[in-house]
């Protein structure tokens, strides 16, 4: 599969948003290792992470520890403060503490239903890398942004205010996920993806210089499904798949892991 830059180890990464509670989440995680492992998966080659709610984060992270799984894991959001009188949200601290890999940063439905700016975006994603947790940016425009704007505009933009705030920074993942794709059913084609992630990794370049740029994995999010996954790796600029619904189906979640077996990749 030579799209694949070998600088970046694809990450195919679960966003389970709000379902599955503490006990679900440990069955689930239980059958997605077993299931993985039965299909030999290279979890070098591949990295899947989960992202549960927070109420569920402690029991994920301790049954990954004690079975030694060779899954990742991370938070749906962050506080972007430290500390202090901010009721019903969550610090980077405590997600350094339970081991946090990842923390998706500036979902659309944060950004729709909770009024996140490009500037909150950047402070959120400045204090997940002050805890040491990466931050997976997440970027995309709707079908009015796409019908006036073009596709790769909003979310060019969003993304280069999100870095000027967030300051230095060396690791980082940006989820590219055009918002009338999420849910709907009807994915970008995978030119559309290459072409707003190409340009997206121009403005990791122009932010946090080419170095950092080559190695930054760029994901595409938006109904991916064990179908269509294969088309998006071909892709040279696409590093990986946010997965909404389909994470939480197994065997499905297990074939998009699995896109290197699917036929004609
Ligand atoms: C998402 O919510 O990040 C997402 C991509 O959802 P879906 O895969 O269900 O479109």
């Amino acid at each position: 599969m030579a799209a694949v830059n070998s600088q970046r180890v694809p990450l195919i990464a679960g966003n389970w948003k709000m379902n599955l509670d503490h006990l679900q989440a440990i069955a689930f995680v239980q059958k997605l290792a077993w299931s993985l492992k039965d299909a030999r998966h290279d979890f070098d080659g591949v990295q899947v992470a989960v992202f549960p709610p927070f109420t569920d984060l402690r029991s994920v992270q301790t049954l990954i520890a004690a079975d030694k799984l060779p899954l990742q894991y991370g938070a749906q959001d962050v506080s972007q403060h430290d500390s202090g009188a901010y009721t019903g949200e969550v610090a980077g601290s405590f997600l350094k503490a339970l081991h946090c890999d990842y923390v998706i940063i500036g979902h659309s439905e944060r950004r729709q239903y909770h009024g996140e700016t490009d500037e909150i975006v950047g402070a959120k994603t400045a204090a997940a890398i002050k805890n040491s947790v990466t931050p997976i940016i997440c970027v995309g425009e709707t079908a009015e942004d796409l019908e006036q704007h073009g596709p790769s505009a909003v979310p060019v933009a969003q993304l280069r205010t999100a870095l000027a705030v967030a300051g230095k920074a060396t690791d980082v993942v940006v989820a590219y996920e055009p918002v009338w794709a999420i849910g709907s059913g009807q994915a970008a084609t995978p030119e559309q993806a290459e072409q707003v992630c190409a340009a997206l990794r121009a403005v990791v370049a122009e932010a946090l210089g080419d170095e950092v740029a080559a190695a930054t994995r760029i994901l595409y999010g938006g109904s991916v499904k064990s179908s269509n996954i294969a088309g998006f790796m071909r892709q040279p600029n696409v590093d990986g798949a946010l997965v909404g619904g389909a994470s939480l189906d197994v065997t499905e979640f297990t074939s998009i892991a699995r896109f290197k077996q699917h036929v004609g990749v």
